[in-house]
């Protein structure tokens, strides 16, 4: 290889250096002809051609498009003589030539960015024409398979009756697929913006679930909501929205992509559902009362009674009873969690005072553990006071479930940023970690043998979980193993 200087730079560098330029062709601006005066070995290999067939012929002798398979002699020819007569640069951005395969012997489609730069002379007319050309088959490609993915991706979309939308967070511009107008109600050719579709949610779960769905996205990345619309017939229908938030480098989030879907048909019989468990359990609680109220009068009864087995059995049964009544009350609760149904009814008050009401209560319907709650002071919240008991009394309940007769139940109660965190510890059988995030879905029992002996239904945690939520407050557990678990929830603190 030869090293050269400013003192050895050969005369013919300039030709040199364009004979390794990418795809280039020196030629003469002397129409029809347009002589070859300089080619580069890229161009040359790209056409098939060597220097010496092509060098000081006419490009269209040299290059017969017939033979080259070029797409439109009258493009090239046209965009050499228009470089001639208005001496300004011709682009074309693309270009389809193809290119013989030598292992195929057939001509395969390849594209090309193409330039044609006038060269001027002495006179200021345009003397020679400078022709570069690129590959840019590999980006065409790509392209082509992109559009052809989006394509599958929304032909499968209309398959299935998915809308698909994107929005831009920092100027809120929405683009969507024309079935997001199907889910509202409208017809194709009305025009829907962000505001339209969003005044056709229902108030309540725009600000309850909308905006709740929009912050924790922005904390987690992922936005999901199920939420009731208004059709402009004036029906009521439920839409399931899913989607994934972009941050730009400084975490802000930039954009949101998603899909929509209607969800009114299984919402229906979820609801149909729900009110069917709320009519059974509502006929099964009148029975039930008159059965505990005869219990209770036969217990008074049986004061003076001696026989041990008769009274025993008449607890026995009263605390079935109740078993049963606390039960059916659950499923009464589930059914009132459709959006609008649970109604917190919130004052001011002692939680640390709740937390011990609980305590006794379970220790005198249960023995079998050592319940303790330590706690220093008063700690004030403004919540529900009955829904918060009943958070607690099923951390208890499942801590006495879960974990064997005679272990210790620990309680605590701490603030800790503005919030009050209330902790049920046990000392069970504990949770497995993929079970961990289930346990507090509607109808989700940890799958275990040992648990088929424990009688639940999976909706304890489900409606806690509920009831802290409409709170703001969060609820979670840590658990190991064999070595048990415990149980917390927080709750904003009264403002002082
Ligand atoms: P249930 O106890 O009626 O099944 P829950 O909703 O209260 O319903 O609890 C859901 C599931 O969470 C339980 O079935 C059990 O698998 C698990 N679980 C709840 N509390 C505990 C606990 N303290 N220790 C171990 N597992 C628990």
């Amino acid at each position: 290889m030869t090293a050269y200087t400013t003192d050895n730079l050969p005369g013919n560098l300039f030709q040199l250096l364009f004979e390794k330029s990418p795809g280039s062709v020196l030629l003469k601006a002397d129409p029809p002809c347009f002589t070859i005066l300089a080619v580069s070995d890229d161009f040359l290999k790209i056409n098939l051609a060597s220097r010496n067939e092509v060098m000081g012929k006419g490009f269209f002798e040299a290059f017969p498009e017939n033979n080259q398979g070029l797409h439109g002699k009258t493009t090239a020819y046209d965009g050499f003589m228009n470089v001639v007569t208005t001496g300004e640069r011709v682009y074309i951005p693309f270009l389809r030539y193809d290119v013989l395969n030598h292992e195929t012997n057939a001509f395969t489609p390849h594209y090309w960015r193409c330039t044609n730069n006038p060269i001027l002379g002495a006179d200021n007319k345009v003397a020679y024409i400078l022709k570069t050309i690129i590959d840019i088959t590999g980006e065409v490609n790509a392209q082509h398979a992109r559009a052809e993915s989006e394509n599958r991706l929304l032909l499968a979309a209309e398959a299935t009756g998915l809308a698909i939308w994107d929005l831009n967070l920092i100027n809120n511009d929405f683009s969507f697929t024309p079935q997001l107008n199907d889910l509202f109600g409208h017809t194709p050719e009305t025009h829907l913006d962000l505001k339209s579709v969003r005044n056709q949610i229902h108030h309540d779960d725009m600000r309850n679930i909308v905006m709740r769905a929009y912050k924790e996205s922005f904390k987690t990345g992922d936005y999901l909501c199920e939420v009731r619309i208004h059709w402009p017939d004036g029906s009521l229908r439920w839409v399931k929205t899913q989607g994934k938030v972009l941050f730009n480098d400084d975490h802000k989030p930039v954009r949101m992509l998603g899909t929509t879907v209607d969800v009114t048909e299984s919402k229906r019989d979820e609801i149909r559902k729900n009110d069917f468990i709320a009519m059974a359990s509502h006929e099964l609680k009148t029975p039930l009362t008159s059965l505990k109220a005869y219990l209770q009068l036969l217990e008074t009864k049986l004061n003076g009674a001696t026989d041990p087995f008769i009274k025993t059995a008449v607890v026995k049964s009263g605390n079935q009873v109740n078993k049963m009544t606390a039960l059916i009350h659950s499923f009464l609760d589930i059914s009132k969690l459709e959006p609008g149904k649970l109604q917190l009814k919130t004052q001011n008050f002692d939680i640390n005072k709740l937390i011990g009401e609980s305590v006794t209560e379970s220790r005198a319907v249960s023995s079998t553990h050592h319940l303790q709650f330590k706690h220093s002071g008063q700690i004030n919240v403004n919540a529900d006071r009955e829904k918060t008991g009943q958070v607690i009394s099923n951390f208890i309940s499942n801590a006495i479930k879960y974990s064997p007769k005679g272990s210790e139940i620990c309680l605590h109660s701490e603030v800790a940023d503005d919030q009050v965190q209330v902790s049920v510890k046990d000392k069970g059988m504990g949770i497995k970690p993929k079970d961990q995030e289930k346990i507090f879905q509607r109808f989700y029992r940890a799958d275990e043998e040992n648990l088929k002996n424990v009688s639940g239904f999976g909706i304890g945690l489900y409606l806690s979980s509920e009831i802290i939520q409409r709170h703001k407050g969060k609820i979670w557990v840590k658990s190991e193993e064999g070595k048990g678990s415990i149980f917390y929830f927080s709750l904003p603190l009264s403002p002082a």
